[in-house]
């Protein structure tokens, strides 16, 4: 087991010990895959412990749970303030945290509406998510054999655990054959994501990302990053990427909340730009770094856990 264990899990409501968090076999959850959940950073600025846009992940949190009719049963300042308590409670710093809501115990068959929804906040320290000197160097990748869902099949847009199976063949394929991360096409088979981070291209200065309608999910970083990319005066285009641009593309970089800004150097074995992460990539990891790490916070991304 790799994950370092810390003291306090919040369970409906409760914090309870890590050991005893635990759930009935026969939860509806565990047969059906009804979840949705968040993966939010706490940065340990100098300013002290800082939540990153957890704003925008509560949205969209209440956002997934509204499209599979399973409100949430606390309000938004509630969920806020039992993510503080969370980290308070463990006495964290820079911590990884990981809200779950989800159809619990009650009855066993697809019908979810008598199961409770039931919420649960952990928070782990999580450092870089696809290998060490990742960041850095840059990883290399390949374009899957498994695509993101179709339109109505399963929401995009909704984080939800079930959805989490097609990045697990995404993801499984892509280590059994030496690489980090499978870039999925949509069902179209134009670019869409990474198996837990969205991607983005730069060609000429200017930097492309995969719409919403190539069945990716809208990441928080995603948007930041496109913010950011603006306010340092790039041309952000949101549209359709072929498969090709990957091959062409001066830079590829993932992003995701774990994954925050990672270069990707190759993609199927064709060496991306120089090989090594790009200028533009660098100049946009500069720029993120110096909010989340410095707090120089002009769009008041941070929410501070001790304020
Ligand atoms: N796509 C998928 C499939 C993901 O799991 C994630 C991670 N949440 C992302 C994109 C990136 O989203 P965010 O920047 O909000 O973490």
């Amino acid at each position: 087991m790799n994950i370092k264990k810390v003291d306090k899990i919040w369970m409906n409501g409760k914090l309870v010990g890590w050991d005893d968090a635990k759930i009935h076999v026969l939860s509806h959850v565990i047969h059906y895959g009804s979840s949705w959940f968040e993966g939010i950073r706490c940065y340990d600025t100098k300013r002290g412990p800082a939540i990153f846009r957890l704003d925008a992940h509560l949205r969209r949190l209440y956002d997934s749970t509204k499209i599979y009719r399973s409100p949430i049963p606390y309000t938004v300042a509630q969920f806020e303030e039992a993510i503080k308590e969370t980290i308070r409670a463990n006495k964290m710093k820079a911590c990884y945290i990981r809200p779950v809501v989800y159809r619990g115990y009650g009855d066993v068959g697809v019908n979810p509406f008598s199961c409770p929804v039931d919420v649960m906040i952990a928070v782990w320290e999580w450092g870089a998510y696809l290998g060490g000197g990742a960041l850095e160097k840059g990883i290399d990748v390949r374009v899957s054999s498994w695509h993101r869902p179709a339109p109505n099949t399963f929401p995009s847009m909704a984080k939800a655990g079930g959805n989490y199976l097609n990045s697990q063949l995404i993801k499984m394929e892509a280590i059994l054959e030496g690489y980090a991360e499978g870039i999925a096409l949509d069902a179209y088979g134009n670019v869409s994501e990474g198996s837990g981070e969205n991607i983005f291209l730069v060609r000429d200065n200017t930097v492309y990302t995969p719409p919403l309608i190539a069945a990716i999910l809208p990441g928080i970083t995603r948007l930041s990053v496109m913010k950011i990319a603006e306010d340092l005066g790039y041309k952000v285009v949101e549209g359709p990427v072929p498969r090709e641009m990957l091959c062409i593309a001066d830079e590829v970089f993932f992003t995701g909340t774990a994954a925050e800004i990672t270069p990707v150097r190759s993609i199927d074995k064709i060496q991306v730009g120089e090989g090594k992460p790009g200028p533009v990539t660098l100049h946009l990891q500069r720029a993120f770094f110096d909010i989340v790490q410095n707090a120089n916070d002009k769009h008041n991304w941070l929410n501070f856990v001790y304020d």
